[in-house]
């Protein structure tokens, strides 16, 4: 595991800046906690199971001279974390979250919330991937349950390593709709069932998509061939790359990860004749390095942080994505869609597998029929990454 190097970060830090519309106090965890030194003031410590977990105060952050950090060794089971206090919801709606962090594993991030009946309910909101050299940004946005009272967040560590967080932003979003919903079926790796057991129903249906393929892949054999991939964009389909050899982008040096991005970039068009735009990171792996490198490569990064695109939060370094796995009903990613049309977002959904009785990460062709069946029968788009983002920038949607 890379150690996160502290002693380089002490002189870093600028001032804080603080947000606009911060719901949170001590957001930049600048006031200690009058009875624990550890702790800064508004923040709790909670460790569940059996780890050795240390929680201290450091003396840098990300803005200011203060941040938090979980240290966890001889993990066992459960979960360490910091959290806010609960903070009372006041009339519900969309919120966003982010927060800065320093760190050499993964953590997942969620929502807890105190409901009006007592019970307690948990929304998952994503994950964190390893940035040990550098702060990375995780950014998430969370609808309240109905029925909420109260939300606190937190990034549970539930392995060993270390996480250090500073700059904990929750504002009350406004979520801006495009003109027109949009749904974009994307496909990462490029598994030749694809071509055998999806293919034909994308055809039944007068329906395309993206896939990302990884460029090793092209002469491997569970992965379609260079004819087969021509054959799919002659039918409208958009290819993009999905990096060289599916590496934990995150993990590299910057030179192997150059070479994961322009690699591919070059074999794939080399291959297909023409230029390629658009990237999906392997696993959805990223942390800001990552992502800025991406896009100095492509023109669009496709990750799997869980979301909804709209005209407020769109940002073609990180497309929000919903992943379907082998035991997502087609009725759930059906309520995705409605939630799209309800909200004028682009939805874009994530495909790995199209196989019966697979694993983890597939879906069988009956559940994709279901799903094109259901969009067919909607009042919305199906259409690739590029033209999506094609239409948005024709209109002016975006900023970036
Ligand atoms: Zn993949």
């Amino acid at each position: 595991m890379p150690v996160i190097n502290e002693a380089a970060f002490v002189a870093s830090s600028t001032a804080v800046q603080p947000a606009e519309g911060n719901l949170l106090f001590n957001p930049s965890l600048e006031m200690v906690d009058f009875d624990n030194d550890s702790l800064a003031t508004g923040w709790q410590s909670q460790k569940e199971g059996e780890s050795d977990t240390k929680f201290t105060r450091l003396n840098f952050g990300h803005t200011g001279s203060s941040s938090l950090k979980v240290e966890v060794s001889n993990h066992v089971d459960g979960v360490s974390y910091y959290q806010f206090t609960p903070l009372a919801i006041l009339g519900g709606g969309t919120c966003d979250y982010s927060v800065r962090y320093l760190s050499n594993t993964y953590s997942e991030v969620n929502a807890v919330y105190a409901m009006n009946d007592g019970s307690t309910e948990y929304q998952y909101l994503g994950v964190s991937y390893p940035s040990p050299n550098g702060w990375s940004t995780l950014t998430t946005r969370l609808v309240p349950p109905e029925g909420a009272v109260t939300v606190s967040i937190y990034n549970l560590l539930y392995n060993n390593g270390t996480l250090i967080t500073d700059d904990y932003v929750l504002t009350r979003a406004t979520v801006v709709p495009f003109d027109r919903p949009m749904v974009t079926i994307t496909f990462d790796d490029a598994f030749e069932s694809f071509y055998e057991n999806a293919f034909p129903l994308f055809q039944k249906y007068h329906m395309d998509g993206t896939i990302y393929l990884v460029s090793n892949d092209f002469k491997a054999p569970r992965f379609m061939s260079v004819k087969q991939i021509k054959e799919l964009e002659e039918h409208g389909f958009e290819i993009g790359s999905h990096s060289v050899s599916h590496a934990h982008l995150p993990a590299l040096s910057s030179k192997e990860l150059r070479y994961e991005l322009e690699e591919s970039k070059r074999v794939i068009e080399k291959k297909l004749g023409h230029p390629i735009e658009a990237f999906a990171a392997p696993y959805g792996e990223y942390n800001d390095f990552v992502q800025a490198e991406i896009m100095k490569v492509y023109d669009s990064h496709r990750s799997v942080d869980v979301g909804f695109n709209t005209k407020d939060n769109l940002t073609k370094k990180n497309i929000r994505a919903m992943s379907a796995v082998v035991d997502t009903e087609p009725e759930t990613v059906l309520g995705w869609v409605d939630t799209a049309i309800a909200n004028g977002a682009w939805l874009s959904l994530v495909y790995h597998d199209i196989v019966e009785d697979g694993g983890m990460f597939t879906n069988t062709p009956d559940h994709l029929e279901a799903v094109l069946a259901g969009l067919a029968a909607r009042d919305i788009d199906v259409v690739t990454n590029k033209e999506a983002l094609e239409y948005i920038e024709s209109k002016n949607l975006t900023t970036d």
